[in-house]
């Protein structure tokens, strides 16, 4: 017998002899066909529905009872430590109690976002990725709105009712840059039908007729653009020139509200390897500006450099758990350090408080009294 034949034949006596003995343990393996996750048999997708209940039922239970604070316990720690192994898997966004949580905690934000009556200070929702919403006394601020739609799931997205009760609360839409899931079309329209500013790079849509409805100051840090809104109300605003390597233009924002609340949104904010010149400015933001509140893109290389550069009073980061992005991608919550060579876990140890909010919820900003 030819040898590679004779070794072909053992290995197939061998095979089989495998897969027999692991349908005789297992019975009711199959070998995949199921839905969401085709690699899987419907009863490995049924399990991993019911887990995604049960874990995200503790977080809603643990949420509930421990909201944001500075210095959080142990408890919302584990609450995140769930979120990030539940969004950790292909097909997350497929299963429906993923879809009802998501739901929920942006229900519960959008009710709060029209009560809410703001006298001092401000508050800062977040709602998926790296879109944030800013109230203060006098304005409400949209950074990075978008729907979740680049999970893949329609289910998944906030629906098109969802969106428009959340844009009728806010006042103009900051976008960062072209990727989707900063910069969503049926997002930005809804701003302008609604006659609401839209301020972007020049780099977003540009071949769209969306373009010339949006405003597009220039960014050249520490110049400064005011934005008029209805009732006579004027934001200061300079788009630093940012970006997210070399082809990528990534406005910054730095607004400052007319009740004189400075903020700071990143967007994909990135300095790596050797293209690193926006560090030119992102070093001597605190020599012009004192701000509050500075909202970066947690997985950024050196956060806690950018963090140093503008000093604000309070870090709340953004783009935990990106759907759209592969599984090693979607920022975790536990930070993933050491593999993404992040100084994540230094910026949470210095003296910047940082509270990371998870979608839907909100944190309440009180400027100190000497302090500005
Ligand atoms: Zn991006
Ligand atoms: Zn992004």
């Amino acid at each position: 017998m030819n040898t590679i034949i004779f070794y072909l034949t053992i290995l197939c006596v061998v095979s089989t002899t495998f897969v027999n003995n692991t349908q005789s343990q297992n019975p009711k393996a199959s070998a995949g066909g199921g839905s969401p996750d085709p690699q899987l048999s419907q009863k490995d997708n049924d399990y991993l529905d019911r887990q995604s209940a049960v874990f995200l039922d503790s977080v809603r239970a643990i949420l509930s009872k421990y909201p944001p604070v500075l210095k959080e316990g142990k408890e919302r720690g584990y609450a995140k430590l769930l979120l990030d192994a539940v969004f950790h898997e292909k097909f997350a966004a497929f299963r429906k109690p993923a879809q009802d949580f998501y739901h929920a905690q942006n229900g519960k934000l959008i009710k709060e976002l029209e009560e809410a009556n703001i006298t001092k200070g401000a508050r800062i929702w977040k709602v998926y990725d790296m879109g944030f919403i800013v109230r203060t006394q006098t304005v409400t601020i949209a950074f990075d709105l978008v729907s979740g739609i680049t999970s893949g799931s329609k289910e998944f997205a906030l629906s098109t009712a969802e969106l428009e009760r959340i844009v009728k609360q806010c006042d103009l839409l900051f976008i960062s840059h072209r990727h989707s899931d900063h910069a969503e079309k049926a997002v930005a329209e809804l701003f302008l039908q609604a006659g609401k500013p839209v301020i972007s790079p020049a780099q977003v849509w540009q071949q769209d007729s969306i373009f010339s409805r949006i405003m597009h100051p220039e960014p050249i840090a520490e110049k400064v653009h005011q934005i008029k809104l209805p009732g006579n109300r004027m934001l200061e605003v300079i788009c630093y020139p940012g970006h997210q390597g070399k082809s990528i233009d990534n406005n910054v924002s730095l607004v400052t509200t007319p009740d004189g609340i400075t903020v700071a949104h990143t967007g994909d904010e990135l300095n790596e390897g050797d293209f690193m010149i926006d560090y030119d400015w992102i070093d001597q933001v605190t020599k012009h500006h004192k701000v509050d509140i500075l909202m970066p893109n947690a997985w950024t290389m050196d956060i806690l450099r950018v963090a140093k550069g503008f000093n604000p009073k309070l870090v709340l980061p953004g783009h935990e758990l990106e759907l759209g992005h592969t599984v090693w991608d979607r920022l975790p919550y536990w930070g993933d350090d050491a593999y993404l060579e992040l100084t994540y876990k230094q910026l949470k140890a210095s003296k910047y408080p940082v509270v990371a909010l998870i979608w839907g919820e909100s944190f309440e900003y009180m400027p100190k009294q000497s302090g500005k």
